[in-house]
């Protein structure tokens, strides 16, 4: 399993790409942005493409463990709800697949001509678009990187009508690193404390000073901020 990579351009990115359910009750957020064919959603965290509910689980709840896979409570692939997500290792999911009837391979399609679904299609562009580089997207979508491209400038899966040569260059791989926080990343702190995240971890993910964390969540500055009201 590829870590995640956290910064405060791809959490902002990332806020913006769920929905939340009604207040007070225990629906599922669901992923709004592209997913797999098997339903996970996927998102680009600024060096590779992973799966959403992974991002949310290492934003929102704590740092994965090498080698663990984070699976659903709800068994809906697409929620990133951080209290709908654990740990558990690749036989505990494999397991928790097969309870669940959901045992079939990653692709679930025989024919490698063919393996994208239209929807992997849609989120490949969706994922060039925020800036994936064509080589991470392969990667995930474990395909030649000339198919990525071959998508881009539309000469396969031009039905779709979503073709964009304009994402067949190559992406800077430009990242937010150590920046200044902003109002998406402070609206992010108080979502990530109300989820039971510490100063400290928070800190961390953020690039900024745990007495920073602090001073954000006593009010004590960016109080102009209203907290998680996104959805
Ligand atoms: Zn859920």
């Amino acid at each position: 399993m590829d870590p995640v990579t956290l910064d405060i351009g791809a959490m902002s990115r990332f806020a913006a790409k769920f929905s939340k359910g009604r207040p007070d009750t225990d629906d599922c957020w669901t992923w709004t942005g592209g997913k797999s064919s098997d339903g996970y959603g996927t998102f680009w965290d600024g060096e590779r493409v992973v799966g959403s509910h992974r991002f949310a689980f290492a934003a929102m709840v704590g740092p994965i463990p090498e080698g663990m896979c984070v699976l659903h409570k709800c068994d809906n692939p697409p929620c990133v709800r951080p209290d709908h997500l654990f740990l558990g290792t690749h036989a505990v999911n494999m397991a928790d697949k097969v309870a669940k009837g959901r045992a079939n391979g990653l692709k679930g399609q025989d024919n490698p001509a063919a393996k994208l679904t239209d929807a992997e299609v849609l989120a490949i562009i969706e994922l060039r678009r925020e800036g994936a580089t064509q080589a991470a997207v392969a990667v995930a979508f474990e395909i030649d990187q000339t198919v990525v491209s071959s998508i881009l400038l539309g000469k396969r899966w031009s039905h779709l009508g979503v073709a964009d040569p304009s994402l067949a260059g190559y992406a800077k791989g430009e990242r937010v690193k150590g920046a200044k926080l902003n109002p998406d990343s402070v609206r992010q702190i108080h979502l990530m404390s109300e989820n039971g995240a510490g100063p400290v971890a928070i800190g961390r993910v953020m690039g900024v000073s745990e007495s920073a964390i602090r001073r954000v969540l006593k009010g004590e500055c960016w109080s102009h901020v209203s907290r998680g009201d996104r959805s």
